[in-house]
């Protein structure tokens, strides 16, 4: 087996795949040989680009919008990935947001938002593509966290307890689905640089980082790609891996 037929046949939902980390996971799935569904809110156009050049590489992807933050948006999207693609065997959940300020002055907007999207909205997919994943008897769902859900964050609360929350829920849906062949992983990342992370203090956030340097993206999507694709991680379960260049230990 080359790498490049790993995932021949098998298809891989990506939420919030038009930018950042999610961008670089499609990217990674759609080398590997996955079909690629490319979900997106917004970035229509950015969503188009990365069906392009998974197409131009000769593999297979399509772009679908869809707000994960709401249920009704997402049971449409897997009906609709189910329309075409017959299966889903590996769910990505990574759409995410941060609406930041301190929990004094913290707005409740900010805080359901962030938790509708970044917790929920890993509740609504999951649960859309249980049914199938169960009756399949195999699939991979490989949920983004962050090194905050671990430890927190001054002017994250919101944030952090979304990221916690994915955590519980990761190692939950774990025990549920291990006796179907199904495994759901966590991936925390640190700092990488994406939209995301454009207006922190670079320099401050460095000084907590062992390695010495922010993550790329494509570091997350390796990551991602091992637990997805890798015969070894068939035996990973409700497990939570840090990609943070060491500013977590312990
Ligand atoms: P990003 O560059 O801001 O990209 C966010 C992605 O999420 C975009 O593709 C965006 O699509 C999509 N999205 C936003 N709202 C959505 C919604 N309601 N429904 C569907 N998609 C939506 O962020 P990122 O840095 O790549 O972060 C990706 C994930 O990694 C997030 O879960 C984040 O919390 C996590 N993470 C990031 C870091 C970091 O340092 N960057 C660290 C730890 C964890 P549209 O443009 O189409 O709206």
């Amino acid at each position: 087996m080359t790498p490049t037929q790993l995932l021949n046949g098998q298809t891989a939902l990506v939420t919030g795949a038009s930018r950042g980390i999610g961008r670089a996971i499609a990217l990674a799935l759609g080398a590997i040989g996955a079909e690629v569904v490319v979900n997106y809110s917004n970035s229509a156009e950015k969503a188009d680009e990365v069906v392009q050049l998974i197409t131009a590489s000769g593999g297979s992807a399509y772009a679908i919008k869809a707000n994960i933050s709401k249920e009704e948006e997402v049971d449409e999207l897997v009906k609709n990935v189910l329309s075409r693609s017959a299966h889903i065997d590996i769910l990505v959940n990574n759409a995410g947001i941060t609406r930041d300020g301190l929990l004094m002055r913290m707005k409740r907007d900010d805080w359901q938002e962030v938790i509708n999207l970044n917790l929920s909205g890993v509740f609504f997919c999951t649960k859309a593509v249980a049914r199938t994943m169960l009756k399949q008897k195999q699939g991979r769902i490989i949920n983004i966290t962050s090194v905050v859900g671990l430890i927190g964050n001054a002017g994250q609360s919101n944030y952090a307890a979304a990221k916690a929350g994915v955590i519980g829920l990761t190692k939950s849906t774990a025990k549920e689905f291990a006796s179907r062949g199904i495994t759901v992983n966590a991936v925390a990342p640190g700092f990488i640089e994406t939209d995301m992370t454009k207006d922190l203090n670079a320099e401050e956030i460095l000084s907590a980082i062992p390695l010495g340097k922010f993550g790329t993206p494509d570091q997350i999507a390796g990551t991602v790609c091992f637990l997805a694709a890798n015969p070894s991680a068939s035996y990973i379960t409700g497990q939570v891996i840090q990609v943070d260049g060491g500013m977590v230990m312990g």
